[in-house]
């Protein structure tokens, strides 16, 4: 009788680790709100061939151990593959190896001063721990300093523009600091080999594992339910607006991006909801081309030429075993938009002519004839932009409204936001809302007419 009702709004990866650990917590009853018709948001996939593929591309560091102790408890770490990785990068029209310490000291866009500063740089950030430091320094700056403006030119800009679009001016060094700790964790031996992981099927089959396990604890899920309003009274969230009616809630957990948050809470404290709206986000346009051949030997290929309108060519099957995707060949295209680019409108006709043309401009061994689909994905609120100086104003887990909780990218800092990360914050989320469940007052009693 005495159960608390809670409602986590959306269903990714955060949502469904909050749902599956918060059930294992006596007295408290879960349900999980999710728009779309499928679990997994960011994380989620497109069926196709009958076989799921990532909706966009997905990687599990093999240092990622939040993620994979939970594909232990929820059993599908043995659907888990751990595989050697290349990285290319393309510069002035030629495709090189960048992995190993000596295609590093080798790179032949670089000359012998500047590989050694690069070496530099990547080593002067592992030894760097105090990531408020860099939050002061502007990203800029930080990678001058120690590497010189020849390579920022040549390697370091090339990649803010890929992650930041244009909006990378005013990022503090905390953004390349955090990444390159990250990659490097991924390195084994001296060889500097890169080991990362994939799950068959994409990380839907955690999330889906994961699902299905809550929903054993007895958490319901509701696809296909978008949440119009969480319903404040008096300063409390008493519950959230569906379809127009009140489903009333003890407490809520919102996992969504911070705007649409933001355009839920219109009844609350203003100053909280503007911080929540005013939050600017990268958005991505991310176009899958389904191949009946490789495209390249690397997982990953870096493009420094500014006239290529793709950052990246992502080949997952690099990755992932072809086998697990029927046999085909995937390759991502993706383009991180800043808020006010245009391509976010453009057709997904534009978009596949100019990539298209671009790509074998790349390629010139690259026929169309290889393409079996050409599919564009996009999301608006991807990558959240940070200016420099700021975390003080990262949001709490715990609102202004009370009852109200929230956990998103934005407020994973200084890591950056992937599955890794996300699933770790949401072990702080449950801390905070199991510790506020424990000193809640008593309900008070009800009246005896
Ligand atoms: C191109 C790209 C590449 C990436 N690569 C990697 C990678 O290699 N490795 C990695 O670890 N991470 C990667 N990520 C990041 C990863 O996808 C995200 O960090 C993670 O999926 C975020 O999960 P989330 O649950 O916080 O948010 P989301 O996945 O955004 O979940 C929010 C959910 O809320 C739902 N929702 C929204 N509004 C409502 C509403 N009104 N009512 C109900 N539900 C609502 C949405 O439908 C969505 O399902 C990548 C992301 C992108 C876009």
């Amino acid at each position: 009788m005495n159960e608390k009702q809670i409602a986590i709004i959306g269903g990714g990866i955060m949502g469904v680790t909050l749902a599956y650990k918060l059930s294992q917590q006596p007295g408290l009853s879960i349900t999980i709100y999710e728009r779309g018709a499928y679990l997994g948001g960011l994380a989620g996939y497109m069926p196709y061939d009958g076989v799921r593929m990532d909706r966009f591309y997905h990687t599990i560091l093999s240092s990622d151990m939040s993620m994979q102790n939970l594909m232990k408890e929820s059993g599908v770490d043995d659907r888990l593959h751990f595989t050697e990785t290349k990285q290319g990068f393309y510069d002035a029209g030629k495709l090189y190896p960048f992995n190993t310490p000596v295609e590093l000291l080798t790179f032949p866009p670089l000359n012998i001063i500047q590989r050694l500063r690069l070496a530099l740089q990547i080593v002067v950030a592992q030894f760097e721990s105090d990531w408020r430091k860099m939050d002061e320094v502007p990203v800029e700056d930080w990678l001058v300093r120690v590497s010189g403006r020849g390579v920022y030119e040549k390697v370091w800009k090339p990649m803010l523009r890929a992650k930041f679009d244009t909006a990378f001016t005013g990022v503090p060094a905390t953004y390349i600091w955090s990444r390159l700790k990250r990659m490097m964790g991924t390195r084994q031996g001296v060889t500097s080999k890169e080991m990362m992981c994939y799950l068959e099927n994409g990380y839907f089959t955690l999330i889906e594992a994961l699902a299905a396990k809550a929903e054993g604890q007895g958490v319901n899920i509701k696809l296909n339910t978008a949440v119009e309003k969480v319903v404040i009274e008096n300063g409390r969230a008493v519950g959230l607006s569906v379809d127009g009616e009140l489903h009333p809630y003890d407490m809520v957990i919102s996992t969504l991006q911070s705007p649409i948050l933001g355009q839920l809470v219109p009844d609350a404290p203003q100053n909280f909801r503007s911080q929540l709206l005013d939050q600017e986000y990268l958005g991505v346009l991310c176009p899958l081309l389904i191949l009946n051949r490789s495209l390249t030997p690397y997982y990953v290929v870096n493009i420094t030429d500014q006239r290529i309108p793709f950052t990246a060519v992502v080949e997952t099957t690099r990755l992932i075993d072809p086998k697990h995707v029927k046999g085909h060949h995937l390759v991502y295209l993706p383009k991180y938009l800043a808020p006010d680019n245009e391509m976010a409108r453009w057709p997904d006709d534009k978009v596949k002519t100019e990539w298209l043309g671009h790509l074998k401009r790349m390629f010139p061994d690259f026929q169309e004839s290889w393409i079996t689909e050409f599919i564009v994905q996009r999301a608006r609120y991807v990558e959240p932009i940070r200016p420099m100086g700021t975390s003080d104003q990262i949001p709490s887990i715990k609102t202004p409204v009370d009852g109200l909780y929230m956990g998103n990218t934005v407020m994973i800092y200084p890591d950056l936001g992937n599955g890794e990360a996300v699933t770790r914050y949401a072990y702080k989320v449950i801390d905070q809302v199991l510790a506020d469940l424990k000193t809640a007052p008593a309900a008070a009693p009800v009246p005896v007419a």
